[in-house]
């Protein structure tokens, strides 16, 4: 096998093993920058913190934070306890009737959730329109 033909392979291996075996669609730099939010909801219900809720209660009390890292902090509800940390889910997510979700505080929303996701790949949720990995038109990650 040719180098170039090697390398979209291993490539694609390492996202398997990285993502949980659902491979990230792959898209150009044009075509992730039209992406657009299809309301899955996981970034809202789905939320990792490497702190308890006790610990996020004195967080969103802190005066040392921005009153919108407090807002944030504050709306956090705790789901379960998971490797390293917690999950989270937010109290202001709501659950449409045809299965996605809809923001209820959508045009006051805190900044982490106005510039998610931050021009990155998201590997946490395939359900994500970002899950993706962004290549070259030849098909090989820049
Ligand atoms: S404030 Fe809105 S956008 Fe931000 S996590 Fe909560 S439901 Fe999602
Ligand atoms: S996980 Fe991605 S697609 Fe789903 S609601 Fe959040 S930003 Fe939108």
């Amino acid at each position: 096998m040719s180098e170039t033909g090697t390398q979209p392979a291993f490539v694609e291996l390492v996202d398997r093993v990285v993502s949980g075996l659902v491979p990230p669609r792959r898209v150009t730099a044009t075509e992730y920058a039209a992406l657009t939010c299809n309301r899955c909801g996981r970034c809202c219900t789905d939320i990792f913190v490497p702190a308890g809720p006790e610990r996020v209660a004195e967080m969103a009390e802190a005066r040392d934070r921005s009153a919108d890292d407090r807002r944030w902090l504050a709306g956090l509800v705790p789901v379960q306890p998971v490797a390293g940390g917690w999950q989270y889910t937010c109290r202001h997510v709501a659950q449409l009737p045809d299965g996605r979700t809809a923001c209820a505080i959508h045009e006051q929303r805190p900044r982490v959730c106005r510039g998610f996701p931050f021009e990155r790949e998201i590997r946490d949720w395939p359900e994500c329109a970002w899950y993706v990995r962004v290549v070259d038109e030849g098909g090989t990650p820049p």
